[in-house]
């Protein structure tokens, strides 16, 4: 068995023991495998161990390995998107987890239409206040959510945040905490288009916490491929 294999079945296993500890056996917790800067050939070896969902955060990068990989597997947006490359990646992503302005969610919506599909999106949102983290306020993501609500050609699903890389647990439990009452009070609203089921939050180093509050969606690169050479 290749280290790939051996890490991968590793974290299904931390994720399915995370889901019984906190009672949460029948939620589903899925696994985002995040490629960024791993080649194709270690990445079909994750595939080849179940892979079945790749997250990349550059456009460039989903580009560069669509073709080869799609046929096993589906492509998440996870990192920063800049206006004028959402055009490379419609039909290309099934869900982008990063979308934090109304003028992105509208060239979004603009391009789903041309293509004629609705593109499922996460709203990500700066819990912790860093300067240097992506994403909307906390207190802005109700009337964020009621106008990106109003594009018909996406469909937003639930909320996304990156919690900071030195935290301690009690911090990363209230950062997660908070998004997870964010997406109750989002939900009350009952927005049309609008289902709020995803909560993407967790990477390697609190996956495992992210679960126990909540997170539907935990994203784990490192834990799987080993150091990469840049974050
Ligand atoms: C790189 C990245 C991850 C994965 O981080 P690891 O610590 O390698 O698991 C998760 N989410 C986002 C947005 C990322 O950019």
């Amino acid at each position: 068995m290749s280290e790939i294999n051996t890490n991968f079945k590793e974290i299904i296993h931390k994720i399915d023991e995370a889901k019984k500890r906190s009672g949460r056996d029948a939620d589903k917790a899925t696994l985002i495998t995040v490629t960024k800067t791993i080649d194709t050939k270690r990445i079909k070896e994750a595939i080849d161990s179940g892979a079945k969902i790749l997250g990349e955060n550059r456009v460039q990068e989903i580009m560069e390995k669509y073709d080869e990989l799609s046929p096993y597997a589906e492509f998440h947006l996870i990192g920063h998107l800049q206006k004028n490359k959402v055009k490379y990646i419609i039909g290309k992503v099934s869900l982008i987890h990063s979308v934090e302005s109304l003028d992105l969610a509208g060239e979004i919506d603009k391009r789903a239409k041309q293509n004629g599909i609705i593109q499922r999106i996460l709203i990500e949102v700066n819990v912790s206040g860093e300067e240097s983290k992506f994403g909307i306020k906390p207190e802005e993501v109700i009337s964020f959510v009621d106008e990106a609500s109003k594009f018909q050609n996406v469909k937003i699903e639930g909320l996304m945040t990156v919690a900071p890389f030195d935290a301690e647990e009690e911090e990363l439990r209230r950062i997660f905490r908070e998004l997870k009452n964010l997406s109750l009070q989002v939900k009350d609203c009952g927005f049309d288009n609008v289902s709020m089921d995803e909560l993407s939050m967790g990477m390697t180093g609190d996956f495992e916490i992210a679960i126990e509050e909540g997170a539907t969606m935990v994203r784990v690169g490192t834990g799987i491929f080993g150091k990469r050479n840049y974050v």
